[in-house]
């Protein structure tokens, strides 16, 4: 169980906010541009009551935000995880508008959460939260509306108890309207190890621009879940070496490298990577301080503030989690010319693999996985390239995040312009 929320008093909502602000300034864009996209089009929240296994029942609090629909359908994944605010919703579908954007798939932005403790809830009473869920959400959720995906804590099983309630109240099939689902019910070939496998092509895409071959480069991670773990087994197979990898419950360290295949297979049995043999202790700051070539910080936000930056000897950083790294953080990172691959580009595989599923359930035909893979590594090779050319164009001194924004705002700015909003 990965906890979300926020760290050290930084409000991610304000951060998204800001972000957006600096880049409409850089931009020469209208206010109106930054009051259009300060705030979620919409936030919905739901009372959740479930009964317990014991027969008592409990309320929980769940959330959409959408955020904006000028690309597409609002799109992002739904967290489960205790003590998780409407202002984390409101900051994670803001930046899953722009990941859409940059990534260039046709969808908006959305996210959703309830505030709960999986790892406390029996299987029974995971499904009928993910169920009354969905139930609550159906008169905003559509396949041509706002389209659901797994995020932190909850998976393909999850998905599927969500699509057959909304499938099951429609009283018709409509798998369209959740991605991420088991391949049963139209799910998509790799799209569980999706976010980690389009990682490494943004890490590998960093390594070629910063002259660093990947054959023994040396990676350290934060977050040993879904995208961690799958992000450190693609990394291994082009050569690099894990030498530390940390989760919730503790950290492992080995300056020779972590056979990572059996790491995955230890924390499935464990439950995390803590104790793995052959390993030293590490906690979840030290990591980031340790000598390598490449971070991934790969759990949850604000993980890198400003104290954690001083310390990062890696030459790159490529934010599998979404909004690691503080404003604060970013700032001392830039002067010490580490390339940060921004979170709205790093981490866009899971949104590029759903727009593939979604486009399989609206076709009701199903690709090979070559064909899936080709177009994952091509669709994330070309954001990069293109996102770096745009980077260096604009200015010395601009990083990949705050020129990542600008193209991404500036995109949906025209659109909002041609649509006459
Ligand atoms: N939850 C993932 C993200 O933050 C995937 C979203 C999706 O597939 O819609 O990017």
């Amino acid at each position: 169980m990965v906890k979300a929320g926020s760290n050290n008093n930084v409000n991610t909502y304000e951060v998204a906010q800001q972000q957006i602000k600096h880049a409409v300034e850089q931009l020469e864009l209208s206010d109106d541009v930054y009051e259009r996209l300060k705030a979620p089009d919409r936030v919905v929240e739901v009372a959740i009551p479930v009964e317990m296994d014991d027969g008592e029942v409990r309320v929980f609090i769940g959330y959409r935000a959408q955020h904006n629909n000028v690309l597409g359908p609002y799109k992002g994944g739904i967290r489960f995880a205790p003590g998780v605010t409407a202002d984390e919703v409101k900051a994670l579908s803001i930046w899953m508008t722009f990941k859409c954007a940059i990534a260039r798939v046709p969808f908006g932005g959305g996210k959703g959460a309830v505030a709960c403790n999986p790892a406390e809830l029996s299987a029974k009473e995971l499904e009928r939260v993910s169920r009354k869920y969905m139930r609550n959400m159906v008169p905003v959720l559509g396949s041509k509306i706002d389209i659901p995906a797994p995020d932190l804590n909850t998976n393909a099983q999850v998905m599927a108890w969500m699509v057959d309630e909304y499938c099951n109240i429609q009283q018709y099939n409509d798998f369209g309207v959740i991605t991420g689902k088991p391949l049963d019910v139209g799910g998509c070939i790799g799209r569980e190890t999706a976010t980690g496998r389009g990682l490494m092509y943004a890490v590998r895409a960093a390594a070629d621009v910063k002259g660093l071959t990947l054959k023994n480069a040396k990676v350290a991670l934060q977050g040993f879940g879904n995208v961690g773990s799958n992000a450190a087994r693609s990394l291994v197979k082009q050569g690099c070496k894990v030498i530390g990898v940390t989760d919730i419950g503790g950290g492992v360290f080995n300056s020779e490298g972590i056979d990572v295949e059996s790491l995955i297979n230890y924390t499935r049995q464990t439950g995390g990577v803590k104790n793995f043999p052959g390993c030293e202790p590490i906690d979840n700051t030290s990591i980031f301080a340790l000598d390598c070539d490449i971070i991934l910080p790969t759990a949850v936000e604000n993980q890198i503030t400003a104290d954690v930056a001083r310390h990062i000897k890696a030459g790159i950083i490529a934010e599998g989690a979404n909004g690691p790294t503080t404003p604060a953080a970013d700032e001392i990172l830039k002067e010490k010319d580490v390339l940060v691959v921004p979170d709205i580009l790093a981490n866009s595989g899971g949104a590029i693999v759903s727009y593939f599923e979604w486009v399989q359930n609206n076709y009701s035909f199903y690709w090979p996985e070559a064909e899936i893979e080709k177009q994952l590594e091509q669709k994330i090779s070309e954001a990069f390239e293109h996102l770096y050319t745009y980077t260096c164009n604009c200015s010395d001194t601009i990083t990949m995040r705050e020129a990542a924004y600008m193209y991404a705002i500036k995109r949906l700015a025209d659109t909002m312009k041609i649509r006459g909003w």
